[in-house]
């Protein structure tokens, strides 16, 4: 029989990596998908004696619900945004400091001119979410 070992966030709106750990130690990884009514897995991604039906599979679904609802509430690193228009975050040309400041890799720490910060050498420009 397998056992849950562990739960990981995928990339995209509720999908998850879901890894059973089978008696003989190896592992299987089932790709979940919460959904506004409930958890789409293919069933034949699940380990053996497993169902989607099971009793054993929905507490892994409200486990997921639980992981799901914290992630959801965590609150966020600050992270940088181009400007409308702009591109030099997503270029790399501005990055945050150590500080936590907008940088500017080729001239340092940027100045804030609000809302955005501005490189005051090439006049690259970010906005810095909180
Ligand atoms: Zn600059």
């Amino acid at each position: 029989m397998a056992v849950l070992v562990r739960i990981e966030s995928l990339p995209g709106e509720g999908r998850y990596a879901v890894t059973f750990e089978r008696s003989d130690g190896s592992e299987q990884t089932a790709v979940v998908h919460l959904t506004g009514t409930g958890v789409d897995v293919a069933e034949a991604s699940l380990p053996a004696g497993w169902t989607r039906d099971s009793d054993a599979f929905a507490t892994v679904a409200v486990a997921l619900r639980a992981f799901d609802e914290a992630r959801r509430h965590a609150p966020a690193a600050p992270s940088l945004r181009d400007v409308s228009g702009g591109w030099d975050v997503s270029l790399g040309n501005v990055v945050l400091g150590e500080s936590g400041t907008p940088t500017c890799t080729a001239h340092g720490p940027m100045t804030q001119t609000d809302p955005d910060w501005l490189c005051p050498e090439c006049y690259a420009r970010a906005v810095l979410i909180m």
